[in-house]
């Protein structure tokens, strides 16, 4: 994957970021783990029943615009793929996917993905208004990254175009914009401007997070982190232990550190600001709640928030 660094990231470097510059920038002289996989979550190989989209649970789909975006976040699970023209959608690509969807009465729950569905506005408008026009289609998610890389961007007719197209679908099904953010630093004044116009669409907004060495891996940043976001009327959804693919060996954390750092979170955070940990388990087979340490084995025994040990 190439280095992509949009001029407001590059701004927030020079301003000393770590946290900015860990997430973009190549390191040099990094090697790779070997025994990662190019596709760890089975999306080309096993679900993908038309090229563009992902079809592993029943009621709900993954939607890929295309593989770009405004910057390259060097722990992207779809490494290989990020800044390639290989995902980009030919009109007829487009309708089979649509046709795909039409067909399927049981999908109620459209996911649009990516590479960022707001970095190609034109394309994401026009697939969201031909899915407002499936009747069993219910919910529409957007998952994006696009106010933390190129809040200015949103200035663009294109953007505000698109924006208006969300608040029009919005009506008719319920829509939600999931906003990628990994550290505070990421919620600059212009972000959050950005993220106010979205929140004028009326799409519900909520946060994944990824947990990352070296940028989040610790107590205090997720702690404000998730504070902010909730202040900022954004619900934290999922927190996701970092997907094994090939190229970004480097910022997978370990499972008892998440665990420990989940576990004291809950005692700091309302249930409201708390995102569920989950680990995306490898070939498919879904997002699988990773445990906290307050439970005692079988036993009916739990440990409180103070360390006490209680029988229930
Ligand atoms: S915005 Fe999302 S899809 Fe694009 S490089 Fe970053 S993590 Fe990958």
């Amino acid at each position: 994957m190439k280095e992509r660094i949009t001029p407001h990231l590059q701004r927030l470097i020079a301003r000393g970021s770590t946290a900015i510059r860990e997430q973009f920038k190549k390191k040099r002289g990094y090697v790779d783990r070997s025994d990662f996989d190019d596709d760890p979550l089975g999306e080309e190989t096993r679900y993908s029943p038309v090229k563009g989209l992902v079809h592993k649970f029943g009621n709900r789909v993954l939607f890929k615009v295309s593989y770009r975006c405004a910057a390259h976040c060097r722990f992207c699970t779809r490494f290989r793929q990020i800044g390639t023209s290989d995902g980009d959608l030919s009109t007829e690509e487009m309708h089979k996917c649509m046709a795909y969807i039409a067909e399927h009465g049981e999908i109620d729950d459209v996911i649009l993905s990516g590479g960022d569905p707001l970095y190609t506005p034109r394309d994401t408008k026009v697939i969201l208004e031909e899915l407002a026009k499936i009747p069993h289609v219910k919910v529409i998610r957007i998952g994006t990254r696009f106010p933390v890389h190129s809040p200015d961007s949103f200035k663009s007719k294109l953007v505000k175009d698109l924006l208006h197209a969300v608040r029009i679908v919005a009506k008719k099904k319920v829509m939600f914009v999931s906003i990628h953010v990994n550290h505070p630093d990421e919620l600059a004044p212009n972000v959050i401007r950005a993220i106010r116009l979205i929140e004028k669409t009326r799409a519900i907004l909520v946060c994944q997070t990824v947990f990352l060495k070296g940028v989040n891996n610790g107590v205090a940043v997720l702690e404000d982190l998730f504070k902010k976001l909730y202040h900022l009327r954004i619900r934290p959804y999922y927190i996701y232990h970092c997907d094994k693919a090939k190229g970004i060996s480097r910022y997978v954390c370990s499972l008892k550190q998440e665990r420990r750092i989940m576990t004291e979170l809950r005692k700091r955070l309302s249930g409201l600001a708390y995102p569920m940990h989950v680990v995306d388990i490898p070939q498919g087979r879904g997002k699988v709640p990773v445990p906290l340490d307050f439970w005692n084995g079988n036993s009916r025994k739990v440990v409180d928030f103070d360390g006490t040990v209680v029988k229930i």
